[in-house]
């Protein structure tokens, strides 16, 4: 955090304050004799924590027969740790849900965080983890930060009207630096949270970089996608919510050893968690998760899907579909969708009988929104003309290069291994880094994220439906770990025959 950021929070007087019995209890657990009866004490005089914790030991994961019926029950059969936790989780949800006028949407966010907690407590679980419950806190809490930036960089905060998580960090970045991640995380330092709450939260949006070290942490890993996936439900994005439920059906398959479906238990705990919140959160959880597997095939597969974006006129569009009878893209000369679908299924067949490896690179414009929206769609086009001329001098012999989407392409490269077509994208990526489009007056740079998948009679990999639904999601991480990146699939965690077994 820079020293005008941590200034104007020091100096803040409207930062989020510590809940009594949130310090009661952080107090309690530093010292070093404590029991079950001293917690006892400090919950049983907030009526709506204690309420809480006896409803949260009759939930499955805790009910023992019968129910519990009082505060002292409820906390033997939590626990000390769990109990706590809990007793914190509440306390500090209801803390910041009851903040108000604020420029913030403060319910979008308190939406956020519950089915955030959930999931991430969910998937603790499966996980086998010691500690769900303070996956549950610390998923529950991790967006503290923007409550804290908003109070005290009112000003500059009031103007990042931003659409999506994401897109709200990436602001906050470009406004102070960092996002809030670290602020969050200081905060409840400063409010003496266990370092292992506090550590969760500042990592809470390193999914990416987390999940692609090897020996990362499980517990790090369930909050930073357990906000992924709570935004994608939220929003109901469907296609976005297939992503990580492919990711979560693969890292909890694995760690069972055996195919887990996800989908009815990640819709049972946000059930659980709106009941307990009193909170709507998704209409149809199970609806929305069990479609998104659907819609994701469907997207990733069907070669009709329009290629351009909803800005296009009609003309466009009629005039996109007449070439799709033909080979080629009008604006860049790349092979079109249907026939890059064709290319690939032969020559994966080929591939298949002759033994030897096939690669796919999937090429991702990044932030083409704003090129557009800085340089005009004509001189967008003028990139995406020269992208796919740099793409195909790069290639040259050892591939095909299509377009797939708007600014997506794609690269089949027959008889590439996985560090053939590794090294070809990071030429891809220096060479796109390092150029410069002249479109009227404007020297316009981008930069590119590639995903790449390969098969090769090793590989897991069962069609070209595996295929692209691996180096797209191989895409996506490049997106997630920063942009401008190349990262090939085998470096991802989901072992790839989840699709296949889902399909
Ligand atoms: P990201 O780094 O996450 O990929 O961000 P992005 O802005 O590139 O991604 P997003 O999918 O939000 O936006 C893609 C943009 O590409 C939006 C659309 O207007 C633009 N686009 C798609 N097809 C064309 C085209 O044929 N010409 C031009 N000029 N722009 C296009
Ligand atoms: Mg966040
Ligand atoms: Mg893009």
């Amino acid at each position: 955090m820079n020293s005008d950021l941590h200034g104007a929070l020091a100096a803040c007087k409207t930062l989020p304050t510590l809940p009594t019995v949130a310090a009661q209890i952080i107090e309690l657990s530093s010292q070093e004799d404590y029991g079950l009866s001293d917690i006892i004490d400090i919950v049983r005089n907030d009526i709506t924590i204690a309420t809480k914790l006896i409803a949260s030991a009759n939930t499955p994961q805790y009910y023992r027969g019968e129910p519990a019926v009082e505060i002292s029950q409820a906390v033997s059969r939590l626990g000390f740790k769990s109990t706590m936790m809990i007793a914190l989780s509440f306390s500090l949800s209801v803390k910041a849900n009851s903040e108000e006028q604020s420029e913030i949407d403060l319910l979008s966010l308190w939406r956020r965080s519950v089915a955030s907690g959930a999931i991430a407590r969910l998937l603790a679980r499966e996980l086998g983890l010691k500690d769900p419950e303070a996956c549950f806190l610390a998923a529950l809490v991790q967006d503290i930060g923007v409550l804290a930036l908003s109070q005290a960089a009112p000003q500059t905060y009031s103007t990042l009207s931003e659409t999506s998580h994401e897109a709200l960090c990436a602001a906050e970045k470009a406004a102070f630096e960092c996002d809030h991640s670290a602020v969050g995380a200081w905060i409840l330092e400063q409010w003496k949270l266990p370092s292992e709450i506090t550590e969760l939260v500042a990592s809470s949006h390193d999914f990416a970089t987390l999940t692609l070290e090897a020996g990362s942490r499980k517990d790090q890993w369930c909050i930073a996608i357990s906000g992924l996936l709570a935004d994608a439900m939220l929003a109901g994005d469907q296609f976005q919510a297939a992503r990580m439920v492919w990711l979560i059906d693969g890292v909890c398959g694995e760690n069972n050893g055996t195919e887990s479906n996800i989908v009815p238990l990640i819709a049972d705990a946000v059930r659980e968690a709106e009941a307990l919140f009193e909170a709507q959160l998704v209409q149809e959880p199970i609806a929305l998760l069990e479609a998104s597997k659907e819609k994701l095939f469907e997207v990733m597969t069907d070669a009709s899907r329009d290629v351009s974006d909803d800005k296009v006129t009609q003309l466009e569009k009629r005039v996109s579909m007449l070439e799709r009878q033909g080979q080629r893209d009008s604006l860049t000369g790349a092979i079109n969708r249907g026939h890059f679908h064709a290319e690939l299924d032969r020559l994966f067949i080929d591939s298949t009988n002759t033994h030897r490896p096939l690669s796919l690179m999937f090429i991702d414009a990044d932030h083409f929104k704003q090129v557009n929206d800085t340089y005009g769609h004509l001189a967008g086009d003028e990139v995406l003309k020269w992208l796919a001329s740099a793409f195909t001098e790069l290639v040259g012999e050892k591939g095909l290069v299509g377009r797939y989407g708007g600014e997506e392409f794609v690269v089949i490269l027959p008889n590439a291994a996985e560090k053939d077509a590794m090294l070809l994208g990071q030429d891809v990526c220096d060479y796109v880094r390092d150029g410069t489009v002249t479109a009227g007056d404007a020297n316009i740079q981008v930069t590119v994220s590639i995903g790449i998948a390969t098969f090769d009679p090793d590989s897991k990999l069962r069609g070209t439906r595996d295929l692209i639904f691996a180096a797209d999601q191989a895409m996506y991480f490049a997106k997630q770990s920063g942009r401008d990146l190349c990262i090939v699939a085998s470096a991802l965690p989901t072992p790839p025959q989840a699709v296949a077994a889902a399909g």
